[in-house]
């Protein structure tokens, strides 16, 4: 069997733990991004080759130092202080150094001590950007590159209105002279819907057209971005870890199903290639037999079981087994272009079985339906005239 194979441009190197160039740490990567309490049992299902820990909340020294000592976790460890939830990035002050509320800290100061504590690089704590917002990205960049350091990621919490027409120019051209590497986290929603497109293909340009990106705090957009060829992804636990929520904005999870007060966690479900929430896959099912999950952790679990408060962390860390399969066989092939076939691929069975799984249900109008970003994914951005049989013919 080959092994992991290193982006274009890079030559082949031992895999495992690289400290201090940042981008040698990020290289052809898929990490969780995740809160501390779930790292130990996620170093059993993530690779040390090809994954590694974004750690964000609570306690994160201690949750690094037990995945190294206790469990000889050999991959990188980064932590995201996510100063973005906080407070808006201004051209004066685009960074949050503010650390422990009391004294004052400079950058320098935030990054050494991301170090001293055992992060493999270190993550910049920039502040949201608004979209437009160009002196604040560009206060940040000075700020980052004036450090002078290969051991920093540039964070960049965007608002996802830098994706649209007029801006997403502007900030290419400003991002692709930026030496050091960045690490792209998306604030705020594509909504409306005709907006997905743009920001799925924005951030599809971001990736490729400037250099050593990678796209953090994300879904499984961060598949797609690897596929692009992005330096690497994080993909959260969770769905407040798969954005940024702009500050000043709740987040907007908890009461949803009509209503009724819904504890259900948000689920990977494998075969549609997308997150359901549990309490609509257990309605939509009714009782008929739903499928049963075979990922490293559900062992057979049935994917309508994640109902409660309990089953939230099960379900996180699901998700993480069922994605980890997919970014290990996305990043194995040796060219850009058999990553972008594999996941193609995986993105057209997945709305295939969209429709599966109506029949399953026995819906008389169509309940499963694929999200927008799957059909772009897909590369059927628009209806195909001449789709052959393998290919699910999209309607509208
Ligand atoms: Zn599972």
């Amino acid at each position: 069997m080959r092994g992991p194979v290193p982006p274009p441009g890079e030559s082949m190197r031992p895999r495992g733990r690289v400290r201090g160039d940042a981008v040698a740490v990020l290289a052809g990567r898929v990490f969780a991004h995740t809160r501390p309490s779930d790292a130990s049992d996620l170093v059993a299902l993530i690779g040390a080759d090809d994954g590694g820990l974004v750690l964000t909340g609570a306690n994160p020294v201690r949750a690094a130092r037990r995945c190294r000592d206790e469990q000889a976790f050999g991959g990188p460890i980064l932590f995201d202080l996510a100063a973005a939830e906080g407070k808006i990035a201004t051209r004066e002050r685009p960074f949050d150094e503010n650390g422990d509320r009391l004294v004052e800290t400079t950058l320098e100061e935030r990054v050494q001590g991301q170090i001293d504590a055992g992060a493999d690089a270190a993550l910049t704590p920039t502040l949201y950007l608004r979209a437009g917002e160009f002196g604040a990205v560009e206060a940040a960049v000075e700020g980052a590159v004036g450090l002078g350091r290969d051991d920093v990621i540039l964070s960049l919490p965007m608002d996802a209105g830098w994706l649209a027409r007029g801006l997403i120019d502007k900030v290419i051209g400003l991002l692709a002279g930026v030496p050091i590497p960045k690490a792209i986290m998306l604030g705020g929603q594509f909504n409306p819907p005709q907006r997905v497109m743009d920001g799925v293909l924005g951030l599809r340009r971001l990736v490729t057209e400037v250099p050593n990106v990678a796209l953090f705090r994300t879904d499984l957009a961060g598949l797609d971005a690897m596929a692009q060829g992005s330096l690497a992804a994080s993909i959260g636990t969770s769905s407040a870890l798969r954005h940024v929520v702009p500050p000043g904005e709740a987040a907007v999870y908890g009461r949803a199903n009509g209503g009724r007060d819904d504890r259900s966690p948000s689920v990977l479900v494998p075969d549609l290639l997308s997150y359901v929430r549990g309490s609509v896959l257990a309605d939509r099912f009714g009782d008929r037999p739903a499928p049963l999950c075979r990922c490293a952790r559900c062992g057979g679990r049935s994917i309508v079981s994640f109902l409660r408060q309990e089953d939230w962390r099960d379900a996180r860390l699901h998700g993480v087994a069922v994605w980890t399969q997919w970014a290990r066989n996305l990043l194995y092939p040796d060219s850009l272009a058999g990553r972008r076939r594999y996941w193609r691929q995986l993105c057209r069975e997945a709305i295939a079985a969209h429709a599966r799984y109506n029949t399953l249900v026995r819906a008389r109008e169509p309940v499963f339906t694929p999200p927008e970003s799957l059909w772009i994914w897909a590369g059927e951005d628009t209806a195909p005239t001449t789709a052959g049989a393998a290919v699910p013919v999209r309607p509208r």
